[in-house]
């Protein structure tokens, strides 16, 4: 194996704005890995909405410069002291973490999963976020069980798609939300029972219309402002708002008492609650690494973005013009 250089290509930000501030630098020092971590050289980094919040100042970085960006997949390179979970040099592994918009990151071994032999990098950075957000938002936000029905908003987006793929195989009956016809036979085709253009159907109507006047048992709303009114009004007796997302906007705070109506639950999960221990981490990503590796569900992946072209991969995202997973070429 080559030896590891000094610096590498990365995109820091050095404060909050527009995508201006994403800088693509080929002279960014590579850290070292400390007691307990991995360097893993990337091959693929994965995109997602969260970047575009620490970009903005939404949510606020730890401190500046700071590289952007929370998963990817790649190679071990090296290994600091008492790095534990039996990942030795050489092992294919997909990670999470922090500084991810880069050639090497340093992640914790307890963040890194080695990969089957049957997966590649390119389909493992693509699904990791995504998919474990879908999996334990189904399982622990709002337990899905088969026959329920179930609102996904965006559905023909990345988190979007996986929802509907799983929902699907739980046997619930799915109403997906999206914004364009091409989005719409997308997710149709990932097997949302039901699709709503929700730029120019009214959506109210037709979710009443086919619950029998009950709404759904659970929504799960990653859009955030816009939607999150409609939600709570097409949430069923009993129901749950899975609200976990800003992608319009954070939504405004909320009086508690319009929950009473419909005895109904809100909840603001993140994934990573659900993936904080090692054991919960590595269960899951276990489980959803086999769902693909079996062919159970379609990676659907957007464009594989040169890393040097950051920008317009956080554009595309925003200017909701993508579908399923956006990834970035580090080597580029
Ligand atoms: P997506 O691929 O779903 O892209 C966002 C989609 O949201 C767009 O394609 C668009 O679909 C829809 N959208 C609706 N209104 C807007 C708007 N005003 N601006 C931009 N997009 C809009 O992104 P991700 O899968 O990465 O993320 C989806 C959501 O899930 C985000 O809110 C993200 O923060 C959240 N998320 C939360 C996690 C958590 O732990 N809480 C983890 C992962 C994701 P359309 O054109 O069909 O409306």
């Amino acid at each position: 194996m080559a030896a590891t250089p000094s610096t590498m290509k990365a995109v820091v930000i050095e404060k909050t704005g527009g995508t201006e501030v994403l800088q693509y630098k080929t002279d960014v020092a590579v850290s070292e890995p400390k007691e307990g971590e991995v360097l893993i050289k990337n091959d693929f980094l994965g995109v997602n909405f969260i970047d575009t919040y620490f970009r903005s100042g939404l949510y606020p970085a730890p401190g500046f410069p700071y590289i952007l960006g929370r998963e990817g997949a790649g190679t071990v390179v090296k290994l600091g002291s008492g790095a534990v979970q039996n990942l030795q040099i050489g092992d294919q592994v997909v990670w999470m973490g922090e500084r991810g918009y880069a050639e090497y990151t340093v992640t914790p071994a307890a963040k890194a999963i080695k990969l089957p032999s049957s997966l590649s990098t390119k389909v493992a950075a693509a699904a990791l976020l995504q998919g474990l957000t879908a999996l334990t938002f189904i399982r622990e936000a709002h337990a899905v069980k088969k026959d329920d029905w179930v609102l996904v908003h965006a559905a023909a987006g990345g988190t979007g798609l996986w929802l509907v793929q799983l929902l699907k195989a739980v046997g619930a009956k799915i109403i997906g939300t999206a914004s364009t016809e091409e989005k719409i036979a997308l997710a149709t085709k990932a097997g949302a029972t039901h699709m709503i253009n929700y730029s120019k159907e009214d959506v109210k109507s037709k979710v009443l219309e086919l619950t029998n006047g009950e709404g759904c048992i659970a929504i799960f709303d990653g859009v955030g402002k816009d939607t999150f009114d409609l939600s709570l009004e097409l949430v069923a007796r009993k129901g749950s708002l899975i609200s976990f997302g800003n992608a319009s906007g954070a939504v405004p705070p909320v009086t508690i008492a319009r929950l009473s109506a419909k005895n109904a639950r809100l909840m603001r999960p993140t994934l990573f609650g659900y993936i904080a221990t090692r054991e919960e981490f590595e269960q899951y990503t276990n489980e959803l690494l086999s769902f693909v590796a079996d062919g159970k569900i379609d990676v659907r992946i957007h464009e594989v973005y040169p890393l040097s072209e950051v920008k317009r991969a956080q554009e595309d995202l925003e200017g909701r013009k993508t579908t399923g997973k956006l990834l970035l070429d580090p080597s580029k």
